[in-house]
């Protein structure tokens, strides 16, 4: 397929062997498979034997050998680590100089936690993830170059010149087309159907929260189309969403997990029994409280080795129809954040706080450590930051961005030293005025 490769080519990974990888391998039996991620754990602890601070010094106490590393229970002799602990140490976890990393890439991560983490990601990592998604692709029946459209947060903080041409020749290569799920408002509905007609898209992709809120305006303009698939990630898609979606999109919609650190972890195939792990590039332990503990088997930039992201999920009690023996999950819990109103009318998807204060930089320059947005009233926000304190530019650059996209809010920045998880034990991270 020269379009993947293409693709490739344009975003500096190299995703296509992997692909042709993924797409033989999702068919192998249980024992194949566990061989190849036992190759592929044996690479990472040997290179984490040599060049990881963190796992050399755990392996060593643990009298543990890369070499000798025979069964995925190997994993039992290293310990649970969270994003609290990675902080903590955090060039421990990076990775010294290596051959074979190539290009390493860093992306800002942890907006649905309310705690950012900067991430180191190598080539092959990025290359795997995007592989995963090809196949997700295959399973969803869209092709290469089908008609996409992505309902998803657009820059706040304007790119580069450099930066916006290599996203527009993407764009035109993938044939994928943006809506800017921060800037979402009902009464731009008819502009979007005619966006819908024009694009004529085989695939809606975005967050599931802004996805069911579109079809929920379709639906009631009495718009219809007719996609191949829906496919929504970062909160649960809900079992209550997909009869709506189906309706107004005349598809099936298929949920995809990930988190930032690992991207792509888990989806669904076309049977909807549940979400299959890709287990050729994630290694994924449920423990008691059936928390994720996620082992990322490509990235050597910085390991992440039984991992725990802060979802939850559960397992399926039984098998998916469509033979794959990839582990299954039966639904995700967890990401809770919710869309906020502003007295414009635009709805804001909660990542958009991640995304502004990680474009705008100052997750890095003020160590944000967790925030919390919650909306006290229609137009007063309250923003807890557990961070160094912040510049009196940056703060008046998050109230301004704020503004800019809610309309006339009253936005109070609060320095706080932590955030207590609320009494429902699950954290969120933007709450809503009810
Ligand atoms: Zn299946």
């Amino acid at each position: 397929m020269s379009r993947i490769r293409l693709i490739d080519w344009l975003s500096g990974k190299r995703s296509w062997p992997y692909y042709r990888q993924y797409v033989e391998s999702q068919w192998y039996d249980r024992e194949r498979l566990d061989g190849f991620r036992v190759t592929k754990l044996r690479a990472l602890l040997t290179h984490c034997e040599r060049y990881v601070p963190f796992y050399r010094d755990m392996m060593r106490q643990a009298g543990m050998r890369a070499d000798d590393v025979r069964g995925l229970d190997a994993l039992r002799h290293l310990p649970v680590t969270d994003k609290a602990i990675i902080k903590r140490h955090y060039e421990q976890f990076a990775s010294e100089p290596a051959p074979g990393i190539g290009a390493i890439h860093y992306s800002q991560t942890g907006g649905t936690t309310g705690e950012p983490l900067r991430v180191p990601k190598d080539v092959a990592m990025r290359s795997s993830a995007q592989a995963a998604m090809f196949r997700f692709h295959d399973w969803m029946g869209v092709r290469p170059g089908d008609a996409v459209l992505i309902l998803w947060g657009r820059p706040i903080v304007r790119p580069t010149r450099m930066k916006r041409l290599r996203v527009r020749v993407l764009g035109a290569i993938t044939n994928s087309t943006q809506i800017d799920s921060f800037g979402l408002n009902p009464v731009r509905v008819a502009d979007l159907a005619e966006q819908f007609r024009r694009l004529r898209p085989a695939l809606l992709h975005g967050y599931a929260q802004s996805v069911y809120e579109l079809a929920r305006w379709f639906a009631d303009s009495g718009d219809r189309f007719r996609l191949r698939a829906v496919s929504t990630t970062v909160e649960p898609l809900f079992a209550e969403y997909r009869p709506l979606l189906r309706d107004v999109f005349g598809c099936e919609a298929f949920d995809q997990y990930g988190c930032g650190e690992v991207e792509a972890i888990a989806m669904e195939c076309d049977r909807h029994e549940g979400l299959h792990v890709i287990e050729e590039r994630a290694v994924v332990e449920l423990d008691a409280e059936q928390n994720v503990v996620v082992t990322d088997l490509d990235n050597l930039a910085f390991p992440f080795i039984r991992y725990r992201n802060g979802d939850r999920a559960a397992p399926a009690d039984h098998p998916c129809s469509c033979g794959r023996q990839h582990q299954l999950l039966s639904r995700i819990l967890g990401r809770i954040g919710d869309v906020i109103v502003g007295p414009s009318g635009n709805r804001v998807h909660p990542e958009f706080f991640t995304h502004l204060l990680n474009e705008t930089g100052i997750s890095d320059r003020a160590r944000v450590r967790k925030y919390q947005v919650v909306q006290e009233a229609p137009r007063r926000l309250l923003w807890k930051l557990a961070a160094d304190p912040l510049m009196e530019r940056d703060r008046e650059w998050l109230v301004g961005e704020v503004r800019r996209y809610l309309g006339e809010v009253e936005v109070q920045v609060e320095m706080v030293e932590d955030i207590p998880v609320g009494r429902s034990g699950k954290f969120q991270y933007v709450v809503a005025h009810p």
